[in-house]
């Protein structure tokens, strides 16, 4: 990473009046060079997780202008030369199987309707790659789509079918709670031990209809035992490494990074601190662990909970990860698989306030270009970083599902 403190003052001055290096220099991270910005806005950029469609839902706001709050505005988006974010279609967990999650998946997609809708010159579906490189040359940022969470399939594959008309191109087996498909990593009930009957079918589905299997969220078992059953790659739409977050299940392990490189799929990493870096995990445990005791003495409405919790963030600021600390991830990917199996999936407006610096939002993938170039990589593999290898799978699904 290229800190200020280590740059020759040549450089810092015409730095500090470029434009958006106030950001950058209140983060003591240097604004990104002309190269990289270049690459980024030249490389087509697939991000494998936004939770937009959520965001807006929870808190309507007009995406294809500047917003105050949020890590994704139109704006913003196309100044990180971001062109094809994939919006999370999120169902929370406790609506598992539910006609409710049916809706609520179909109300979410509408959003992504509207969006395009409202700005067609600025926004676009992707169902297809050629779409999205298609709309890349038209200058259009492309809103392909990702279901987090399968619980709204109701085990039914005709719901499958619908959604896949609809845009939707992956499938998040599990979210937070074990469901009717796969076990969940955050869920230590383990009803299946790894997928449902139910979800061993709909991977076959799904790779027959042309849907991609993502792995993130689900426990290691539905891992190793989705890799197992589909004939196609799969992806990790937003997960990181167990390696730099010690026990934290729900980022991969090197071994079954190694089993993703064999599979040819791709592991795109989130880009939230406490997926990123272990001061920031042991700082939420230690928070929760004595929230946890607060609450079973005194109940969670008590003022004294509350009180706590404010204490223990003045006391304990929180430990933001950094975007050298992203680059170690996607390093560490590298030297277990090689290159072509590592993407970004930075979780922007699913993760709040807890973006490393450098990376707050859909402006600074040029920072994450520059950190890469300082590391060495090449511009034929940063291409593959930011959407080289996560466009290949997706061909693949493609191929294979046009001839089945
Ligand atoms: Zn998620």
């Amino acid at each position: 990473m290229r800190r200020l403190k280590k740059a020759p003052l040549a450089f810092l001055l015409p730095a500090v009046f470029a434009m958006g290096s106030a950001q950058a220099l209140a983060e003591g991270i240097a604004p990104p060079s002309k190269e990289a910005k270049a690459i980024a806005q030249e490389t087509i950029i697939v991000d494998g997780h936004i939770d937009v469609p959520y965001r807006v839902h929870r808190k309507w706001e007009d995406v294809s202008i500047a917003t105050k709050g949020g890590d994704f505005d139109y704006p913003r988006a196309k100044k990180g030369g971001l062109n094809a974010p994939f919006m999370s279609i999120y169902v929370p967990a406790s609506l598992d199987n539910s006609a409710e999650s049916t809706a609520v998946a179909h109300q979410l997609i509408d959003l992504v309707e509207a969006m395009v809708y409202r700005s067609p010159d600025k926004f676009a579906i992707a169902k297809t790659v050629a779409d999205v490189k298609e709309q890349f040359n038209k200058g259009l940022i492309s809103l392909p789509m990702g279901m987090e969470n399968g619980s709204p399939i109701q085990g039914s594959m005709e719901n499958l079918k619908t959604f896949y008309e609809r845009g939707i191109r992956y499938i998040t087996l599990a979210h937070s709670l074990s469901n009717h498909i796969a076990d969940s990593s955050y869920d230590l009930r383990r009803q299946w031990n790894g997928l449902s009957p139910f979800g061993k079918e709909l991977i076959v589905e799904m790779n027959n209809l042309g849907i991609m299997v993502d792995i993130s969220h689900v426990s290691d078992k539905a891992f190793y035992q989705a890799v197992e059953i589909s004939k196609v790659p799969v992806i990790a739409s937003h997960s990181s490494l167990r390696k730099y977050t010690p026990g934290f299940e729900r980022n991969m392990n090197d071994e079954m990074v190694k089993k993703l490189g064999e599979n040819d799929g791709v592991i795109m990493i989130n880009f939230g601190s406490s997926f990123v870096s272990k001061e920031t995990q042991d700082w939420r445990n230690n928070l929760t662990k004595q929230k946890n005791k607060l609450i079973e003495e005194l109940g969670k409405d008590s003022p004294q909970v509350k009180a706590f919790d404010e204490k223990y963030r003045q006391e304990n600021p929180y430990p933001y990860s950094t975007l050298s600390q992203v680059l170690d991830h996607i390093d560490h990917v590298v030297a277990l698989i090689g290159i072509d199996h590592v993407g970004i999936g930075s979780d922007y407006d699913g993760v709040g306030d807890s973006l490393p610096i450098g990376l707050k939002d859909v402006s600074t993938y040029p920072n994450l270009v520059q950190g890469m170039l300082d590391r060495g990589y090449s511009r034929a593999d940063i291409e593959k970083v930011l959407s080289g290898n996560f466009l290949r799978v997706w061909s693949e699904v493609e191929d294979y599902a046009a001839n089945h």
